[in-house]
């Protein structure tokens, strides 16, 4: 418990007169008892995304269509921690912890938690994934839609998190993006050659904004981007995500695994790129 597995600031999540192994505990248990469906490997899902994918298919339509577009610039890692089902309590968080309805802290508080133990507690698989040793700086993708002033999910992770900040802002001329992968989309606002860059992202639906931002993070230089969604969007309507859906019934321990956790030999995800190095995660 003691081992810090992310590079999370000492004042992560602590409470006044809380040691941090209960802190940590005490939020591991609030989010068990939520119960929220965990994105982990399977056949059925998308190798990047692990959204829904036809048979036989190793990636989904989007994530196939990136891959053709966007080779050599797509994030090394995509690693979303569970499914935001539409009707769930995630979706719904995800929804609303932007606004400014009743319920909105509470589901900030709620996001907070998610991002944060899941960094702590494997935050290492996700490093590995991506090939680098542990992040040197820290990205959100902003919106989409081109919501002005700073994207909520800045406030909501950047201070608990013990890394520069890589920002990323939509160029002024830049055109609607839709759902492809966009280099020019988006501009670096700080120096990022070299770095190995946590990029968050609080909902994938399509990935084009997430892929996007990591195309303009590896334009401008960065080594290795990992990806980290909140939620992977599904929407039980469509059939394909519909299948996958009812497959989430089988529950897993909540955060014992996760969408690119070593298997049990312990040896590398199948889909870590060529020549991973082994991960050493950050201090504290
Ligand atoms: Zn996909
Ligand atoms: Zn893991």
């Amino acid at each position: 418990m003691d081992q810090v597995r992310a590079p999370l600031a000492p004042s992560a999540v602590c409470g006044a007169g809380t040691g941090r192994a209960a802190t940590w505990a005490v939020l591991r248990g609030r989010l068990r008892q939520e119960d929220l469906p965990l994105c982990v490997r399977g056949p059925a899902a998308c190798r990047v995304c692990r959204g829904p994918v036809s048979p036989g298919c190793a990636r989904c339509f989007q994530c196939d269509r990136h891959h053709r577009e966007g080779a050599g610039l797509l994030a090394d890692a995509v690693v979303p921690v569970a499914y935001a089902v539409r009707g769930g309590r995630l979706a719904d968080d995800l929804w609303r912890y932007k606004s400014a309805v009743p319920g909105a802290a509470a589901a900030r508080a709620r996001l907070r938690a998610l991002l944060l133990v899941f960094l702590r507690d494997h935050g290492e698989c996700v490093w590995r994934e991506a090939g680098m040793p542990g992040p040197g700086l820290v990205a959100v993708v902003p919106s989409g839609g081109g919501r002005p002033g700073p994207h909520p999910l800045r406030d909501l992770a950047l201070p608990y998190l013990s890394l520069p900040v890589a920002g990323l802002s939509v160029r002024p001329e830049a055109a609607a993006r839709g759902r492809d992968v966009s280099v020019t989309w988006l501009r670096s606002g700080r120096r990022v050659s070299g770095a190995s860059v946590l990029l968050i992202e609080d909902t994938w639906v399509s990935g084009g904004s997430a892929q996007s931002a990591a195309a303009a993070l590896k334009a401008a230089g960065a080594a290795r981007v990992a990806v980290v969604v909140l939620g992977r969007h599904l929407n039980p309507a469509d059939p394909l995500s519909a299948r996958l859906v009812s497959s989430l019934r089988t529950r897993h321990p909540w955060l014992a695994t996760c969408a690119v956790h070593p298997d049990r030999t312990g040896a590398a995800p199948s889909t870590a790129p060529a020549g991973a190095p082994a991960p050493a995660a950050p201090g504290q």
